[in-house]
Protein backbone atom coordinates (compact mmCIF):
# COMPACT_ATOMS: atom_id res chain seq x y z
CA UNK A 1 0.00 0.00 0.00
CA UNK A 2 1.40 3.17 -0.86
CA UNK A 3 2.01 5.19 2.82
CA UNK A 4 0.07 8.46 4.12
CA UNK A 5 2.83 10.90 2.40
CA UNK A 6 2.08 9.18 -0.96
CA UNK A 7 -1.43 9.47 -1.18
CA UNK A 8 -1.54 12.17 -0.45
CA UNK A 9 0.59 13.37 -3.27
CA UNK A 10 -1.44 11.36 -5.43
CA UNK A 11 -4.30 13.21 -3.92
CA UNK A 12 -3.10 16.63 -4.78
CA UNK A 13 -2.26 15.51 -8.42
CA UNK A 14 -5.92 13.72 -9.04
CA UNK A 15 -7.37 17.24 -7.72
CA UNK A 16 -4.98 19.15 -9.45
CA UNK A 17 -6.37 16.96 -12.84
CA UNK A 18 -9.89 17.29 -11.45
CA UNK A 19 -9.74 20.82 -11.75
CA UNK A 20 -8.32 20.88 -15.37
CA UNK A 21 -11.01 18.80 -16.79
CA UNK A 22 -13.84 20.72 -15.21
CA UNK A 23 -12.08 23.74 -17.08
CA UNK A 24 -11.70 22.11 -20.11
CA UNK A 25 -15.20 20.35 -19.99
CA UNK A 26 -16.85 23.90 -19.33
CA UNK A 27 -14.17 25.30 -22.08
CA UNK A 28 -15.68 23.05 -24.45
CA UNK A 29 -18.94 23.50 -24.31
CA UNK A 30 -18.89 27.47 -24.58
CA UNK A 31 -16.72 26.19 -27.32
CA UNK A 32 -19.59 24.24 -29.28
CA UNK A 33 -21.83 26.87 -28.53
CA UNK A 34 -19.76 29.52 -30.06
CA UNK A 35 -20.15 27.39 -33.07
CA UNK A 36 -23.71 26.80 -33.47
CA UNK A 37 -23.66 30.86 -33.09
CA UNK A 38 -21.16 31.24 -35.80
CA UNK A 39 -23.07 32.12 -39.13
CA UNK A 40 -23.25 29.26 -41.36
CA UNK A 41 -23.02 30.73 -44.79
CA UNK A 42 -23.01 27.30 -47.23
CA UNK A 43 -22.90 23.36 -46.98
CA UNK A 44 -19.12 23.24 -46.71
CA UNK A 45 -19.28 25.72 -43.30
CA UNK A 46 -21.90 23.50 -41.61
CA UNK A 47 -20.17 20.48 -42.20
CA UNK A 48 -16.96 22.13 -41.15
CA UNK A 49 -18.97 22.99 -37.86
CA UNK A 50 -20.32 20.29 -37.19
CA UNK A 51 -17.19 18.07 -37.44
CA UNK A 52 -15.47 20.56 -34.88
CA UNK A 53 -18.30 20.16 -32.69
CA UNK A 54 -18.47 16.67 -32.70
CA UNK A 55 -14.63 16.22 -32.42
CA UNK A 56 -15.28 18.91 -29.31
CA UNK A 57 -18.29 16.75 -28.16
CA UNK A 58 -16.08 13.57 -27.91
CA UNK A 59 -13.42 15.33 -25.93
CA UNK A 60 -16.03 16.45 -23.77
CA UNK A 61 -17.16 12.97 -22.99
CA UNK A 62 -13.75 11.48 -22.72
CA UNK A 63 -12.97 14.17 -20.44
CA UNK A 64 -16.56 13.92 -18.28
CA UNK A 65 -15.33 9.85 -18.33
CA UNK A 66 -11.86 10.38 -16.49
CA UNK A 67 -13.27 13.01 -14.51
CA UNK A 68 -15.57 10.26 -13.02
CA UNK A 69 -12.87 8.05 -12.35
CA UNK A 70 -10.80 10.63 -11.15
CA UNK A 71 -13.89 11.41 -8.31
CA UNK A 72 -14.26 7.50 -7.68
CA UNK A 73 -10.60 7.62 -7.41
CA UNK A 74 -10.58 10.12 -4.26
CA UNK A 75 -13.62 8.53 -2.60
CA UNK A 76 -11.48 5.39 -2.58
CA UNK A 77 -8.59 7.53 -0.65
CA UNK A 78 -11.45 8.60 1.82
CA UNK A 79 -12.37 5.20 2.64
CA UNK A 80 -9.20 3.58 2.39
CA UNK A 81 -9.61 1.42 -0.32
CA UNK A 82 -7.38 3.19 -2.71
CA UNK A 83 -4.24 1.67 -4.79
CA UNK A 84 -5.98 -1.62 -4.84
CA UNK A 85 -7.13 -3.74 -7.90
CA UNK A 86 -10.40 -3.57 -8.47
CA UNK A 87 -10.25 -7.28 -10.34
CA UNK A 88 -7.93 -8.94 -8.30
CA UNK A 89 -7.29 -7.33 -5.08
CA UNK A 90 -3.67 -6.65 -5.64
CA UNK A 91 -1.90 -3.32 -4.69
CA UNK A 92 -1.23 -1.39 -7.94
CA UNK A 93 2.69 -0.87 -7.65
CA UNK A 94 2.83 2.78 -7.01
CA UNK A 95 4.92 3.53 -10.38
CA UNK A 96 1.40 2.64 -11.71
CA UNK A 97 -0.44 4.67 -9.69
CA UNK A 98 1.81 7.93 -10.27
CA UNK A 99 1.80 7.47 -13.94
CA UNK A 100 -1.80 7.27 -14.09
CA UNK A 101 -3.42 7.79 -10.12
CA UNK A 102 -7.02 6.68 -11.26
CA UNK A 103 -6.27 3.58 -12.05
CA UNK A 104 -8.81 0.89 -11.39
CA UNK A 105 -6.74 -2.21 -12.08
CA UNK A 106 -3.49 -3.49 -11.90
CA UNK A 107 -0.82 -3.93 -15.13
CA UNK A 108 -1.80 -7.82 -15.58
CA UNK A 109 -5.73 -6.99 -14.96
CA UNK A 110 -5.65 -4.00 -17.06
CA UNK A 111 -3.67 -6.29 -20.47
CA UNK A 112 -6.98 -8.48 -19.40
CA UNK A 113 -9.71 -5.91 -19.85
CA UNK A 114 -8.25 -4.52 -22.46
CA UNK A 115 -7.84 -7.80 -24.20
CA UNK A 116 -11.94 -8.54 -23.57
CA UNK A 117 -12.96 -4.62 -24.58
CA UNK A 118 -11.16 -5.01 -27.80
CA UNK A 119 -13.32 -7.98 -28.52
CA UNK A 120 -16.07 -6.87 -27.46
CA UNK A 121 -16.14 -4.10 -29.99
ZN1 LIG B 1 -5.36 -6.98 -10.75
Amino acid sequence: MPNTKQINELRVILLDRKEKLLKSILGSRENIDLLKDQDIKDDLDYAEVVSDSFTEGMIANHHAKELAEIELSLKKIEDRSYGICDMCGVVIPLGRLKAKPYAKYCTECRTVFEAEEAKSK
